[in-house]
């Protein structure tokens, strides 16, 4: 069995449509795939009705974003009730903080550069999460720079001038609010240093007691090194270790099972989890 548990589609900054997600995940031979869109859950219905087309099965989740001690951090988040009033109210305060976020962004670059939001919308799907992925590809679109990774190593970089915070929960908080809303709560590429600064292992201790349930380990943005640490780490904190792709369809080389999960941690999350795994 394959099992992919980090993926992103359209309803956040992905590129395929959910249905999309499900079928290119067949055509990459993974058997369980998790939708992990950013902050939203809007993508789960379209995913859940392409899984017997598919013949492949889909754990509802979402990548939440957080902050710890100004650290951007992201938790997944498998399975929990979408109903959830408190999780609902956390997730739609930050896709509303990334709006006003964006806007404040595009302000900023619209003093040196031709672009608008209208340029930036036309980018995303319609009730998107909007992350700098859209501004990059509007920035592609313009003819400013020639790809994502191209306009995050300059024009939205956190260190230049044009780039802007928004406003997302303390990640201790989020394990907890996960938790109340029945999920699993995972933390994301913890060592990702490419992307900006990480947090220090007191702040993954503190995860833990406040119900955290496990580590991605195997990400394209972890060294080797980065990975044995982590693994130490999970196993002195009795936390399970998850291997993904962060797929983003073509805005990443990200490729669909580049690393994949345990049939006994998909277990543990079925276990814990208020939703249950969605079969063909
Ligand atoms: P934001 O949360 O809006 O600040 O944007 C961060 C998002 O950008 C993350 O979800 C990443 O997947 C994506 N991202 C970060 N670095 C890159 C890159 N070099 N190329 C493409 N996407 C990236
Ligand atoms: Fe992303
Ligand atoms: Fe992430
Ligand atoms: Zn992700």
């Amino acid at each position: 069995m394959r099992i992919d548990l980090h993926t992103h589609s359209r309803v956040s900054d992905g590129t395929s449509s959910p249905a999309e997600l499900m079928h290119e995940a067949a055509s990459a031979g993974v058997d369980v795939v998790a939708l992990t869109d950013h902050d939203s859950t809007a993508g789960w219905t379209e995913a859940s009705a392409a899984v017997g087309a598919a013949q492949v099965a889909l754990v509802r989740g979402a990548e939440i974003s957080c902050t710890a001690g100004g650290i951007s951090v992201h938790l997944l988040s498998y399975l929990h009730d979408p109903e959830d009033g408190p999780l609902s109210a956390v997730l739609d305060a930050s896709r509303a903080s990334r709006d006003g976020r964006a806007q404040a962004m595009v302000a900023r670059l619209a003093e040196d550069l031709d672009l608008t939001w209208a340029d930036v919308q036309a980018q995303a799907g319609d009730g998107a999460t909007i992350g700098r992925p859209h501004l990059a590809d509007a920035l592609v679109a313009k003819g400013y720079v020639a790809d994502r990774a191209e306009a995050f190593a300059s024009l939205l970089s956190p260190a230049g001038k044009y780039y802007v915070r928004y406003g997302a929960p303390a990640a201790v908080d989020a394990v907890r609010l996960v938790r109340a809303a029945g999920g699993v709560p995972v933390f994301a590429h913890p060592r990702a240093s490419a992307r900006g600064r990480i947090v220090e292992e007191p702040v993954i201790r503190e995860m833990a007691s406040a119900g955290l349930a496990g580590l991605e380990v195997d990400h394209r943005d972890h060294t080797e090194a980065d990975r044995e640490h982590l693994r130490v780490l999970a196993a002195e904190l009795g936390l399970f270790v998850t291997g993904s792709s962060d797929y983003h369809g073509s805005g990443k080389p990200n490729r669909l099972g580049e690393h994949t999960s345990s049939a006994e941690v998909l277990q543990v999350i079925e276990a814990e989890g208020h939703l249950e795994v969605v079969y063909p």
